[in-house]
């Protein structure tokens, strides 16, 4: 959130302009028909911003951690490991090209503990997968040590933390290949979107080709008579969504501030007596999401329903931990996988995430923090 909550005429405007030159909505080729090319130039602004080298639109954050993972090379049997707070995307991602997920848990940042990862590499790990949860950064630069040491690959998803940096870099662009989303609920949203960066030129070339049918584009040839050297599926961005992309990425620094106000006043009352997420040092926060831990559930539950009743409502803790921790997902994960993440579910059971919206004052965000005081 909240990029959804502040669409307006930009995004509209965009859109209408679209149909105005010309109507193609295609990401290639009708160069008669058209002004633009909208996925070329949202992909452009989008690396000048992220100060990230190759950038791919794509059509959703799932289809970029697929698409990313066999750019990698994982293939059916390997191992990719990711955590127990997480989002059921990366595990769908993983199985989806063959690979087995192993989950290791988190600690009270909320993100991947590194201190678990050695413990469960081996022969079959080609790929590390963190997820920057909630707007926090992971311990990233500690993660690709350990990945060097055992030349395996980091695959960092950044679905829910953009904008927000470490060691001065954005979230995203530190490791082999980042991911992003700009689904409907995420910080920018094209509806349904993603982008995969790389600083590696074959990672995106792979990426760019299997995204599209194989399509290499070769310049010398009409898009019918395309070379080709791999098959590849269809995973392209629409010109609509890079045309909204555009305008919601020129809102990002905005989006940004305000998160931070807003967070910020929140947490003025609330420091010091409760416990607050930890994030880690010389890291930037995209600031999407305000956790702190109450142990009494009596406390905890009459916190909840005060943000029900305000219209706040919780995100993801602990509304939807269900799509959210890996001890729910039966459905996909071995029982010893399944058995491993009890423990992240134990930290998260204490967890309340405030969500940040826009359409809320600092004051607001304040008085709602004088509020939650009082139960203590
Ligand atoms: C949203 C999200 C995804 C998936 O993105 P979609 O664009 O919805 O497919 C993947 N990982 C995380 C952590 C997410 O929050």
């Amino acid at each position: 959130m909240p990029g959804f909550e502040i669409i307006n005429h930009k995004e509209k405007k965009a859109v209408n302009k679209i149909f105005e030159n010309g109507g193609v909505l295609f990401a290639h080729g009708f160069e008669k028909s058209r002004k633009n090319f909208h996925v070329r130039e949202f992909e452009k602004t989008f690396g000048k911003k992220l100060k990230s080298k190759y950038n791919l639109a794509v059509s959703s954050g799932t289809a970029a951690i697929k698409i990313a993972l066999k750019a990698l090379g994982v293939k059916s049997g390997d191992e990719v490991i990711t955590q127990a707070f997480n989002f059921i995307a990366t595990i769908e991602a993983i199985l989806d090209v063959g690979a087995i997920p192993r989950i290791v848990n988190i600690d009270k940042s909320l993100n991947m503990n590194p201190e678990e990862i050695k413990s469960v590499i081996n022969k079959k790990t080609k790929v590390i997968l963190p997820v920057h949860m909630l707007g926090v950064s992971a311990e990233i630069k500690e993660i690709i040590k350990i990945s060097k040491k055992y030349k395996i690959k980091v695959l960092e998803d950044n679905c829910e933390a953009i904008g927000g940096k470490y060691s001065g870099k954005y979230l995203g662009t530190l490791a082999d290949i980042g991911v992003f989303s700009f689904d409907f609920g995420k910080t920018i949203t094209t509806g349904e979107g993603g982008m995969i960066v790389t600083k590696n030129k074959k990672l995106d070339k792979y990426s760019r080709e299997y995204h599209d049918h194989g399509h290499e584009n070769n310049p010398k040839f009409p898009r019918g008579k395309d070379t080709k050297t791999i098959y590849g599926f269809n995973y392209r961005m629409t010109e609509m969504q890079a045309a909204v992309g555009k305008v919601q990425l020129s809102k990002l620094k905005y989006i940004l501030n305000c998160n931070k106000s807003r967070f910020l006043s929140l947490k003025k009352n609330i420091a010091g007596i409760f416990e607050i997420r930890k994030e880690p040092n010389k890291s930037i926060s995209s600031y999407d999401t305000f956790i702190f831990f109450e142990e009494d559930n009596k406390i905890r539950s009459k916190i909840i329903n005060l943000l029900k009743k305000e219209g706040y409502g919780t995100k993801n803790l602990p509304d939807a931990i269900e799509w959210h921790c890996s001890a729910f997902w039966d459905h996909a994960l071995s029982s010893k996988e399944i058995k491993k993440s009890i423990k992240t579910k134990e930290i998260l059971k204490n967890a309340i995430a405030v969500p940040i919206w826009l359409k809320r004052t600092p004051k607001e965000y304040e008085n709602l923090g004088k509020k939650i005081k009082k139960f203590k």
